[in-house]
């Protein structure tokens, strides 16, 4: 029988367990709050209109907070909360991104990135770029 709570390894000495181990993480996060942590990083400001700088009414802060469009009065523009942050355009869920930022800092490499978030290495490389400014070096086969 398997005993792994005995034995301690760090993520090096056994890659495949630590992936499982995130795996099975990924579904445990909760995305409203995952969001928000981002949203909070992203926004050190609090929320407002990334056009012309309006401060949210507490109505709009609600719905921009769980990831709604929303509509400046003031100028008239629609933007979603993640409008300008490294999230646009990323196509990637909250917790994802959370957890993705969790894997690259301790020391996952883009293959089992790869294999973690079921993703090609071209947008593994364009997450790194976007979520931890950075990308790992190409990895020798
Ligand atoms: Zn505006």
């Amino acid at each position: 029988m398997k005993n792994s709570k005995q034995t301690r390894r760090t993520p090096q000495d056994n890659p495949v367990d630590l992936i499982a181990s995130l795996e099975q993480v990924l579904p445990l996060l909760d995305s409203e709050k995952c969001l928000e942590a981002l949203l909070t990083e992203y926004h050190p400001k609090g929320p407002q209109c990334p056009a012309c700088g309006q401060a949210l009414t507490s109505e709009q802060e609600e719905g921009w907070r769980t990831g709604r469009r929303v509509f400046c009065r003031q100028c008239k523009k629609k933007f979603f909360p993640w409008h300008g942050t490294p999230l646009q355009g990323l196509h990637i869920k909250p917790e994802e991104a959370v957890l993705f930022r969790l894997a690259v800092a301790i020391g996952l490499r883009k293959k089992d990135l790869g294999h973690l978030f079921a993703r090609q290495p071209h947008a593994i490389s364009y997450w790194l770029a976007r979520l931890c400014a950075t990308n790992l070096p190409e990895e020798k086969k």
